[in-house]
């Protein structure tokens, strides 16, 4: 998917989620939550096998986001973060841009109070192209918060 495509759906979801977000009068917050549980479950659902990792030493397979190889138990590095504040309107164009960074492993989204709203597994979506549940559930973030915390994990 080039990013051009990436870019043209996130900009239709975000649209249709804010046309449902729209409609919302009350508990937005109760809304916000059940729409990204049920689009977590969603790319749950399509992942379904974890992005896997061959460790460079024994050559085991372990999960991607790995801190040290579970078989041989050498080190594959340690993570380092980032953290930094966004207009909500601009979450879904930053999450974006980072996915395409490659080398970060997670994404974590925050509310001005530093509530966690979604994490993200960075290396699965990109890998595996599951981008527009996530894509979605920025949008319902986009259309509900006003200032987001976005921290970002990647490898050291
Ligand atoms: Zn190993």
């Amino acid at each position: 998917m080039s990013k051009e495509e990436v870019k043209g759906r996130g900009k239709k979801i975000k649209g249709q989620i804010r046309e449902q977000v729209g409609k919302l009068t009350d508990n937005k917050t109760e809304q916000l939550k059940g729409k990204i549980e049920q689009v977590e479950g969603q790319v749950q659902e399509e992942i379904g096998k974890a992005v896997l990792l061959k460790c460079p030493k024994c050559g085991y397979e372990i999960p991607d986001d790995s801190n040290y190889c579970k078989f041989c138990g050498i080190r594959l590095g340690s993570f380092v973060t980032e953290e930094f504040k966004v207009a909500a309107n601009d979450v879904l164009k930053r999450v974006e841009a980072l996915l395409h960074e490659g080398n970060i492993t997670r994404i974590v989204v925050k509310d001005e109070a530093g509530k966690q709203l979604l994490e993200i597994p960075a290396t699965m979506v990109v890998m595996s192209a599951v981008l527009t549940p996530w894509m979605a559930a920025l949008g319902v973030i986009a259309a509900i918060a006003t200032k987001c915390t976005i921290v970002v994990e990647k490898r050291a």
